[in-house]
């Protein structure tokens, strides 16, 4: 009964909002009322996100899907209506720009659905089901990567590619690529999906591969959740190592850095023993080491004083490497690394080592996240910028913006990682830059307010603007991972060759822009 009288509620709503009318039975008749909230504790969730950037954007309605056919049914509904409400999935809502937001019409609460109120009938979403002679698993589009990892490994498996951090949603990192140290060797996730189920704008309900469906698989993956809601994603697994050697080293000179981060990409093709497993590396512009709250691997067993590896008091590198192993395989990994690190010019004195189990090495920003929660510094406005950096221009973008814009205060972590593009599907519809290599650069910044000009959201959102019209000005092509831009020109360069395909796709798939405005590339039409 009170369902019923929230979701009349939210119908109103609906209605005065959009000042159309709408035959209050329409929603009524989806079927889907038990899923359906305007409890506000659902709608305040999902009204906003991880960056706390932009007001909140209260939704009409959340729902809590159970099924591909719960989250089909909506859209279909939106599709059909007179008004064509919009429709955003929303994964673990970690999007800084409120791309999983709308405020005009309903979240599809895709992850944490397996508890949520609006579970009053007691359906749940599916479990993951691993298939560990095909060495795949199918999960939910809402499931977080921490569960996927969960369940795959109590049959001894894993996926093969990651991100830094693993609270996210699979269809949340599959719509933009999902990328981390591996992604050298395996690409970044979009490469490693064998199947999607997915809703088109239209309602309908596809399964799509590289065999069936082609052209949508390809455009959904990477993209921006503009052609569907992906429900269900088929991941690649191999055997799951069970220990991880994590090694730091810096560096003082930068194109010595970014030579030794390209040496061991360019090993991808190597076997395993000859490889490091994951690459990244992260800039030190001041006492950011200390300050890192991604991990703290420095202290307090190993204090470093900067000053004593660079008197000049300049900018450092750390390149951050680690090699996978199984505990039956221990006595060789030592020679491994040994080898390996031979080949590489980092400062000596600066070889920082641990040893933990894989799922501690996987889920290691989520330690930084407990702390900074526990200080109250986790839900305060994200105003991250993330680029891909041709490699060609890597210098310059160091020193325009790291020794240069940055001055000596950075507000958080700055990754910076090369990646090989032919790793990466040309088809999809994630968009790199146009060179065989090509860096991350992500400037992970907190705004806080405590009275310091250069911690404030105002002085990080203008270095941001300032970086991007450096690059502009310098001639260097990036191209903005996660992007965020509000005008139509804007979209069309960010794609580049992909816009037509892109559009294409679109009004193929999702003709009524009813999917993803949050991200603000496609007006709804009404
Ligand atoms: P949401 O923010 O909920 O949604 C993102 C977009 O995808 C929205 O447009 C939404 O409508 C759409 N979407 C969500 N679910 C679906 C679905 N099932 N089907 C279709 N579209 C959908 N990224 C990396 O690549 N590597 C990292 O190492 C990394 N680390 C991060 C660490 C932190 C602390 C944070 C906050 C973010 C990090 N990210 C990283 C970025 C992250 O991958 C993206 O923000 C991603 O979108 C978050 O997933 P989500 O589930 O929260 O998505």
């Amino acid at each position: 009964m009170a369902t019923k009288l929230l979701l009349t509620f939210a119908i109103c709503r609906l209605i005065v909002t959009v000042g159309l009318t709408l035959d209050p039975t329409e929603l009524l008749l989806l079927g889907v009322d038990a899923q359906l909230s305007v409890d506000p504790t659902d709608v305040k969730a999902a009204s906003l996100d991880f960056g706390l950037l932009i007001g909140a954007q209260p939704p009409l309605a959340v729902m809590h899907p159970a099924s591909s056919q719960d989250v089909a049914q909506l859209v279909k509904a939106a599709y059909g209506s007179n008004f064509g409400f919009t429709v955003s999935a929303r994964g673990h809502g970690h999007s800084i720009n409120g791309q999983a937001q709308t405020a005009n019409g309903v979240v599809v609460q895709m992850s944490g659905s397996k508890g949520g109120s609006g579970m009053a009938s007691g359906r749940k979403p599916p479990h993951p089901r691993v298939w560990p002679q095909e060495r795949f698993v199918d999960v939910w589009g809402g499931e977080l990567w921490i569960d996927v990892l969960r369940s795959t490994l109590q049959h001894g498996l894993a996926p093969k590619s990651w991100t830094d951090y693993l609270y996210l949603s699979v269809g949340g990192t599959l719509s933009n690529a999902g990328i981390s140290g591996q992604a050298f060797n395996h690409g970044p996730q979009i490469s490693n999906v064998h199947e999607l189920d997915v809703v088109t704008g239209k309602g309908e309900l596809l399964t799509c591969s590289e065999e069936q469906n082609s052209e949508m698989f390809h455009a959904v993956l990477g993209g921006l959740g503009q052609f569907g809601i992906i429900t269900r994603a088929r991941i690649s697994l191999e055997p799951a190592p069970q220990r991880v050697r994590w090694i730091r080293v810096l560096y003082s000179n930068f194109s010595i850095f970014t030579s030794d981060q390209e040496y061991l990409i360019s090993l991808h093709e190597q076997p395993a023993s000859q490889k490091f497993d994951y690459v990244e590396g992260f800039v030190i512009v001041d006492e950011g080491l200390i300050n890192n709250w991604r991990s703290s691997f420095f202290s307090p067993h190993n204090p470093v004083k900067i000053s004593s590896l660079d008197p000049n008091g300049g900018v450092l590198y750390c390149l951050e490497i680690a090699k996978n192993y199984h505990e039956s395989t221990a006595s060789t990994v030592d020679q491994e690394v040994e080898s390996l690190l031979k080949k590489l010019n980092f400062i000596p004195a600066s070889v920082f080592t641990t040893d933990l189990p894989y799922v501690d090495f996987l889920d290691r920003v989520h330690k930084a996240e407990l702390k900074l929660r526990s200080k109250g510094l986790w839900e305060v406005p994200h105003p991250w910028l993330n680029l891909f950096v041709p490699k060609s221009k890597i210098a310059d973008f160091d020193k325009g913006v790291f020794k240069g814009i940055l001055g000596n205060k950075t507000s958080g972590p700055i990754l910076i990682y090369p990646m090989n593009k032919n790793k990466w599907d040309h088809r999809s519809s994630a968009v790199t830059p146009d060179e065989d290599v090509f860096y991350l650069v992500a400037l992970l910044r907190s705004a806080l307010d405590n009275g310091e000009e250069t911690h404030s959201l105002e002085y990080l959102t203008n270095q941001n603007r300032q970086i991007l019209r450096f690059c502009d000005e310098a001639g260097i092509t990036v191209k903005q991972y996660l992007p965020h831009y509000t005008t139509h020109q804007e979209w069309v360069d960010h794609f580049g060759n992909k816009w037509d395909r892109f559009y294409r796709l679109k009004m193929e798939f999702d003709p009524r822009h009813i999917l993803a405005s949050g991200q603000q590339i496609f007006t709804p039409t009404n």
